[in-house]
């Protein structure tokens, strides 16, 4: 039963790059709103923003253009990005970087002569990257957070969305049912603008990098509200993440993309580099390319202790490597790695999810009301984001969504909830209190890790598909039999794990059913039985609802595959 009702103008739903932007815009755009974000940890710190290391793309230097950098990410992104939604990511990015200088107080790197400091990044033609060392989430997330605190925008902490609840007569958002993780209870938020702002996140691979507050709740909801989502068989691995063992969560943390630039090694578990086999690049080949040769190198079964590769950077010089990768080598030295002097055990980690709800390039969506920005949101990207790209584009889009639903809530009034979905909604939460059944939950999360990272990871095939198709029909079945304790539902952890696993399960099909339709490979995803790119002409992109994939035309709307927006290439 819902404990306590509110009523708020916007709710935004994640208070990463995406959410605090669009908080701050609203309220800029409109400062009587009412205005709440609610986030399932503590806003300011929880999320992937926080933990961007590299940096974030624009095209600042006068040698360099908006271009240049649409160019880079639409040929990155196989040219299946919408070619809207990545020209505003480019121009937009210019803007939201001076913001964050110059009126939100970041402080970036910069040059000797007072410009700011861009560093190179794969796939990019030009140094872009501005950053902070390599601790630039933490510099961009504390500034929007202190901008937040300071302005009278309410927040929910601790609180986890579980349901979008559409309006009576179904045809727009009224609000949102959430858990109060403090206390067990059930609240409803009404709202006249709900935004999706909670980061996607492949935290159902065996090896991942995004932090553990994401499991693809926002995907789930959208998916269960009907919303089409797209490019959801584009997940991307990161070569190279810490490999530590099962005991740590540090295994498959990123161990950054820098080790390679700077010229490290990939040996195999006899200490043999195998990497110029592969790629003429070697171990700076593209994210994809180096991902795909680790893992073959993997499947020829020559692996380390625990079962993945090695990177060395030794003969670059020890005094070298510490003195700059720093942090790189304590984090290694942790788990008991010797970084500059020895072999690090490495495994490519899942990173990024391309995919996510379709949306028009104001933010909104099919369900009036509904908007959505940041990692949630499919298109922008494509079949592969350039490093660089993820944090711009949660900002940019976040921006864009505050200025959007402030404008949007105006004459307009709060629908009224149906209750028959908030009853639906709380019978699911409640379902697993009181059963008798006492399938582990650890187990069924082992097997969902070893599915989709064997028959829906780095290598995929039909018949592997099919399978994975089989045992997550599977699985779900096995967590609707799963029983919970009926104890305290105060940070119950247990519970939310099962909630956790309920929305990567559903989202998990959804990335299956995509992979299975995509007779092709490209960027990120890679089909051993359909290894072609296929025809550039005629991209198409996945569009998944409602449980039907279908395939829809590439709109090359800007430049078309042979063509080119630079001036000075021909
Ligand atoms: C280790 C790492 C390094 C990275 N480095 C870079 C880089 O150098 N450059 C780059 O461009 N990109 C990088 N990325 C990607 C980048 O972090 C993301 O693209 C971007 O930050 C996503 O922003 P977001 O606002 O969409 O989501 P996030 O910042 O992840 O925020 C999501 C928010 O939603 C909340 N939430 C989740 N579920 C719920 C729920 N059910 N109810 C309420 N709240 C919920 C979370 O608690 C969180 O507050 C990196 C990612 C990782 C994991």
């Amino acid at each position: 039963m819902v404990a306590k009702t509110l009523s708020t103008d916007i709710l935004i739903l994640g208070s990463g790059g995406a959410g605090l932007f669009a908080a701050l815009h609203a309220h800029q755009a409109a400062p009587g709103l009412a205005i709440t974000v609610a986030v399932k940890g503590l806003l300011g710190k929880c999320g992937c923003t926080r933990m961007v290391q590299g940096g974030y793309n624009v095209a600042l230097a006068r040698e360099d253009s908006v271009e240049r950098h649409f160019m880079d990410t639409i040929v990155g992104g196989g040219w299946l990005p919408d070619q809207d939604l990545a020209w505003q990511l480019v121009t937009l990015a210019v803007e939201r970087i001076k913001e964050l200088e110059n009126e939100l107080g970041c402080f970036f790197d910069r040059n000797p002569d007072g410009t700011v400091h861009q560093k190179a990044f794969a796939g990019q033609t030009f140094d872009r990257t501005v950053h902070k060392g390599d601790l630039t989430g933490i510099e961009i997330i504390n500034r929007l957070a202190e901008q937040v605190w300071a302005r009278d925008i309410g927040r929910l902490e601790e609180h986890r969305a579980v349901e979008l609840i559409k309006s009576n007569d179904g045809k727009s958002i009224s609000g949102v049912l959430f858990i109060d993780m403090r206390s067990g209870e059930y609240l409803l938020v009404r709202a006249k603008a709900v935004l999706l702002a909670t980061g996607g996140g492949p935290t159902m691979y065996k090896y991942h990098t995004p932090s553990g507050d994401k499991s693809c709740d926002g995907l789930a909801m959208a998916l269960r509200a009907g919303l089409p989502l797209r490019d959801m068989e584009m997940v991307q691995f990161h070569p190279t993440g810490l490999l530590a063992g099962t005991h740590t969560r540090m295994t498959g943390t990123v161990l950054e993309e820098g080790l390679r630039g700077a010229g490290g090694y990939l040996l195999n578990g006899a200490r043999e580099r195998f990497m110029p086999h592969y790629d003429s690049l070697a171990e700076r080949a593209t994210r994809d390319v180096v991902s795909r040769s680790m893992f073959l190198e993997m499947r020829k079964g020559s692996t380390t202790p625990h079962g993945g590769l090695y990177i060395s950077m030794a003969h670059l010089g020890p005094e070298r490597v510490a003195r700059e990768f720093k942090g790189m080598v304590e984090r290694c030295a942790d788990c008991g790695f010797d970084l500059a002097g020895g072999l690090v055990e490495v495994v490519p980690t899942a990173h990024y999810m391309m995919g996510g709800v379709e949306f028009a390039p104001d933010c909104s969506t099919g369900l009036p009301g509904l908007f959505v920005a940041g990692e949630d949101a499919g298109g922008v990207h494509g079949a592969n984001r350039l490093g660089g790209n993820g944090v711009a584009n949660s900002t940019v889009y976040g921006a864009v969504a505050g200025d959007t639903m402030a404008d949007w809530v105006k004459g307009q009034e709060l629908a009224e909830p149906d209750p028959a979905a908030i009853e639906e909604a709380i019978a699911v939460c409640e379902s697993p209190f009181g059963r008798k059944s006492s399938v582990p939950m650890e187990a069924l999360r082992e097997k969902l890790y070893g599915v989709m990272w064997d028959k829906v990871g780095i290598i995929r095939d039909a018949a592997g598909l099919a399978a994975a198709q089989s045992e997550l029909d599977a699985l779900e079945a096995e967590l609707d039999r799963c029983s919970l304790a009926d104890g305290n539902r105060a940070f119950n952890l247990t519970w939310h794990d099962w909630l956790n696993l309920k929305n990567l399960v559903a989202v998990s099909r959804t990335i299956a059913a995509a992979a299975t339709a995509r007779r092709d490979s490209r960027g990120a995803h890679f089909r051993a039985d359909f290894p072609d790119r296929g025809a550039l002409e005629s991209s198409r992109f996945t569009s998944i609802q409602s449980g039907v994939v279908s395939m829809k035309p590439v709109a090359f709307t800007r430049v078309r595959p042979g063509e080119t927006l630079l001036r000075d290439a021909a």
